[in-house]
């Protein structure tokens, strides 16, 4: 069939037609459905913030934005916060911009610590649905820089059977990775141990008390790309969502594999979660009515 040509002046004045075109050119089946996604960001440092621009500027329908932090001028060395934003905290920052960017998307701001114990309970309240169960958001990006507060989206997301992605940038800058954390159904933060020695990054590299680590716009630009390439493939259901992407800048290596949840993991609730989604996967009934 003859494919309608859009005036130039249609494409240029709506950003939306060009991700439209994907549905034309056959990648995406309904794009639209992206404006009924909600994302959380927990993170809006230089991998998270980028990544809600680029969600933003996709047309997603929520994103629920978390971090305690302010923006400050040692932030400039990465993208998204610009100097006149100093002193403002980070999701608010964040929130002033994207909704200049596009005012159609649902901004939460949610300017606290998640690791704390009132943090912890707040960050899974706002996720949950008045059910009190079950999750309110399609996806969680953990966008953190410390274990601590990924074992606390680990222990959510577990907790109200949520999927998440993980990423991270090491400290001396020229690597990363993404993950994607289906609980029961991949390994969990807690399955194996840190994945910084999965992905071959060298553990001295990692964060030493009062060294100043290593940061570049590139890297993370980079591994917010990837994440959210991903992000767009798992909610809009096209291509092979990845499991897990490394990035290793000195070699140009693009490492992958599959991570297999561990059935000894050291959290009950992993293990609970396997179990179930063994029989989720085993019961043709069940699948269907997950679908
Ligand atoms: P750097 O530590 O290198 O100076 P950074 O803190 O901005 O910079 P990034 O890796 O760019 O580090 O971003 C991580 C983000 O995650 C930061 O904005 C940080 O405030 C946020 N963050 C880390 N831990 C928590 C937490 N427990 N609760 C909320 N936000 C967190
Ligand atoms: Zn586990």
């Amino acid at each position: 069939p003859k494919v309608e040509k859009m005036s130039a002046e249609v494409v240029d004045s709506n950003p939306y037609s060009r991700l439209m075109a994907l549905q034309r050119m056959g990648i995406v089946k309904d794009y639209e459905r992206i404006r009924s996604k909600t994302v959380a960001v927990v993170g809006m440092g230089g991998v998270g913030s980028v990544a809600t621009e680029m969600l933003t500027r996709c047309g997603v329908g929520g994103l629920l934005m978390y971090d305690y932090d302010k923006v400050e001028l040692a932030n400039m060395n990465r993208l998204f916060f610009r100097p006149e934003q100093c002193g403002m905290t980070k999701t608010d920052a964040a929130a002033q911009t994207l909704s200049g960017i596009n005012p159609d998307v649902k901004l939460e701001s949610y300017t606290m610590n998640i690791t704390t114990v009132e943090g912890f309970d707040r960050f899974k309240r706002s996720l949950t649905q008045e059910d009190g169960e079950t999750s309110r958001v399609d996806l969680v990006l953990s966008c953190v820089d410390n274990y601590e507060a990924r074992i606390t989206i680990n222990q959510v997301c577990l907790e109200l059977n949520q999927t998440w992605m993980e990423s991270g940038v090491s400290e001396d800058a020229v690597s990363g990775h993404i993950q994607l954390l289906v609980p029961g159904g991949c390994a969990c933060f807690q399955c194996v141990p840190p994945l910084v020695v999965a992905s071959g990054i060298d553990e001295s590299t990692l964060k030493r008390e009062g060294v100043c680590a290593a940061s570049l716009p590139t890297t993370m630009g980079i591994i917010a790309g990837l994440l959210v390439q991903n992000v767009l493939k798992y909610l809009l259901d096209f291509g092979v969502v990845g499991r897990y992407l490394g990035y290793n800048s000195l070699k140009d290596f693009f490492p992958t594999m599959d991570i297999k949840p561990n059935p000894g993991c050291v959290n009950s609730l992993c293990v609970k979660r396997q179990a179930l989604y063994k029989e989720l996967m085993s019961s043709p009934v069940a699948l269907a009515a997950a679908a």
